[in-house]
């Protein structure tokens, strides 16, 4: 099997490390207390999977989507490859040795992990559970063997796929970057005619055919998802309590506030 496609499926799913996610899909009264900037009480934070193939833009996306949305973080991978001019160790991967990256996964410390292009990248599982418990809602800019593994750990997520508008304008956009040699490129279009397979696992799909509208796009979900009844049940109690009338000494909520 190629580097390209080796699945990290035989990683250490179960490592020691990976234990904070057992009770992941607990409901929400059972989960780790928090209070979202949406104001829904008792809940741990969203989980968010974007993959796209590679040259369609999704981290310059998801970076807006995290600065532009209070509450949403995007989680920083650590990477065996080499930084490229520009980018910074702890910014925007944890750059680790080979060695590093491979003694990492026999002690089970990622929650997924995946070698793409003879590279190999992962998410730490710490990393994620603390964010998740503190109710902090996280972007997991992943490759869809990594959105796999979250998957097959029964973790819950929203999956997002992001789509270019068209081959055509992938190769045009992977060219345009000129990051990348035409071995590369090859490599990169042929990888993406077998990712872009993988798009009905998501929960949702997105064209970029426009930065600011697919970044539209992105909120909107993460806004839906925030405001789903079994995340917002605690605040919305809190709202229809002041409906009733033995909490108020007979006094309903629309005289009180007058
Ligand atoms: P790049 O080297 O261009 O930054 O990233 C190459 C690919 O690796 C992208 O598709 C990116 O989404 C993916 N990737 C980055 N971090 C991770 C990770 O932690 N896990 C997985 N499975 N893929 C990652």
């Amino acid at each position: 099997m190629s580097s390209d496609t080796r699945s990290a499926f035989d990683a250490p799913l179960n490592g020691a490390h990976a234990r904070p996610f057992d009770g992941a899909q607990g409901k929400p009264s059972e989960r780790a207390q928090g209070r979202s900037v949406d104001g829904s009480q008792g809940r741990r934070g969203l989980l968010f999977i974007v993959s796209a193939p590679s040259g369609t833009g999704k981290t310059t996306l998801v970076e807006r989507l995290a600065r532009e949305t209070p509450g949403l973080r995007m989680s920083r991978s650590y990477t065996s490859r080499a930084a490229r001019t520009g980018e910074r160790d702890g910014v925007d991967y944890n750059f680790i040795t080979r060695e590093e990256f491979e003694a990492r996964v026999r002690e089970g410390v990622f929650l997924e992990w995946a070698d793409i292009y003879g590279n190999l990248y992962g998410t730490g599982a710490a990393d994620t559970e603390g964010c998740l418990a503190g109710g902090e809602d996280l972007v997991l800019v992943i490759d869809v063997q990594g959105a796999r593994q979250v998957r097959s750990r029964g973790l819950e997520n929203i999956g997002i796929f992001v789509l270019p508008p068209s081959a055509a304008v992938l190769e045009e956009r992977l060219r345009g970057r000129s990051k990348d040699t035409e071995e590369q490129i090859a490599r990169r279009l042929e990888v993406a005619c077998r990712e872009v397979e993988d798009f009905a696992t998501y929960d949702y799909v997105v064209i970029n055919d426009e930065v600011e509208r697919c970044v539209d796009r992105l909120r909107s979900i993460v806004v839906a998802e925030r405001a789903r009844v079994r995340l917002m049940r605690a605040r919305a109690e809190e709202v229809i309590s002041t409906f009733r009338k033995d909490d108020h000494g007979g006094k309903s909520s629309e005289s009180e506030q007058v």
